[in-house]
């Protein structure tokens, strides 16, 4: 049998493959990268802008619980010490996020914690087992935050009725009785100084990448490598013949200002549902720069997914992850290629998890 040039072919340049890629090369192990973009790096990729750095896909903050995983990360660069506190803006009002003492004294004009539990307790629902996204906010937070604060943003973010989608997504938020505008309850977190495009730098440096390139325009490609890691889509790596499954897409619009500041906060979400975008970034506040005396805003605007569009988010309803464990099923039949990363996994995965699963996965099949 012809030996193959490579260890492995990487679908893919975003952080998953990332680290794979790096963890690889330290065992001498050589990677092909096939990247559809023009660039690497994923969703995480950045633009300098007017000396600014611009998170093209987004805001990404990195946050972990997990020490070694950020002792890991440290490796690639330097973090600044940025502490995630976006806004919410509802009606003309601003509240703080995430639902915390200054939240409820913005709502009730309460300021001990006994009196904010005491109203979240009358409008509680008393569910043992909330069964949906609503359910599940309308029991951890009750009716004011949830018609404020959640209910119009989750609508217009997903593109469904909160009642039809999974309870975990709001789990994601942290409810606390202190005056504590710390977005995560994780004790690790910050912004790469330099920009996201650092870590993907070090870490394909060397790997064979080829930007532009679709693997399912090529797909013979694969024989050059023992092993093929793929973080797309996997219904549309097997044309969708079980059936399509739903992602959430966005649309981003920027735009560069001749003003130094515009809006004072790094994020501020629009929480009603008639604004027709979700949120607005200030990219110069996640880096704390005074260099610059412009500043570039981007309005982030959900959007329908249909093929040929980005899929930024997968949808775990649970007709969407039977779907998926079908196709997974189906991919056992493969041999040689894993499905991973946020898209290939299906899994609304953070960073610091995408860094765990790579880290794993390599080594799990590195002797193979
Ligand atoms: N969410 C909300 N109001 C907000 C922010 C978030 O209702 O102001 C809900 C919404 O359903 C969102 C989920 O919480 O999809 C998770 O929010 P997160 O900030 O983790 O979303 P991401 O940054 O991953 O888009």
């Amino acid at each position: 049998m012809k030996k193959q040039e490579y260890d492995y072919l990487l679908v893919g340049a975003g952080l998953f493959n990332a680290i794979f890629a790096y963890e690889a090369f330290k065992d001498g192990k050589k990677c092909l990268v096939l990247e559809k973009r023009a660039h690497v790096g994923g969703n995480l990729h950045c633009e300098n802008i007017a000396d600014i750095i611009v998170h093209k896909y987004g805001p990404h903050i990195f946050h972990t619980k997990n020490k070694s995983i950020w002792e890991y990360m440290k490796q690639f660069c330097e973090f600044s010490n940025f502490v995630y506190r976006p806004l919410a803006f509802y009606k003309d009002e601003l509240y703080n996020l995430p639902f915390n003492m200054n939240t409820f004294y913005q709502l009730w004009r309460t300021k001990r914690p006994k009196d904010a539990i005491d109203i979240i307790s009358l409008q509680r629902l008393n569910l043992n087992n909330p069964c949906n996204f609503e359910e599940q906010a309308l029991s951890l937070v009750g009716a004011d935050i949830y018609n404020k604060l959640i209910k119009g943003y989750t609508e217009k973010q997903w593109g469904m009725d909160a009642k039809d989608l999974p309870a975990f997504i709001i789990k994601r938020l942290p409810l606390r009785f202190t005056f504590d505008n710390n977005y995560f309850n994780d004790p690790y977190q910050g912004i790469p100084i330099e920009g996201y495009n650092e870590i993907f730098n070090k870490c394909f440096q060397n790997s064979n990448v080829i930007l532009n390139a679709d693997f399912l325009c090529n797909r013979d490609i694969a024989t050059k490598a023992k092993k093929v890691i793929y973080t797309g889509t996997i219904d549309q790596y097997y044309n969708y013949c079980l059936g399509q499954l739903e992602y959430r897409s966005l649309r981003f619009e920027s735009e560069l200002l001749n003003i130094p500041n515009y809006q004072g906060n790094a994020v501020i979400n629009y929480t009603d549902r008639e604004t027709p975008y979700t949120r607005i970034l200030e990219h110069k506040h996640f880096e704390f720069n005074n260099r610059s005396d412009k500043t570039v805003i981007t309005r982030e605007y959900p959007l329908k997914w249909s093929i040929g569009e980005e899929p930024y988010y997968p949808i775990n309803t649970d007709r969407n992850n039977e779907l998926y464990m079908k196709y997974w099923e189906k991919s056992k039949e493969e041999g040689n290629v894993i499905f991973a990363g946020r898209l290939g996994a299906f899994s609304y995965y953070d960073m610091d998890q995408t860094v765990d699963r790579a880290l794993s996965l390599y080594q799990q099949i590195k002797l193979e």
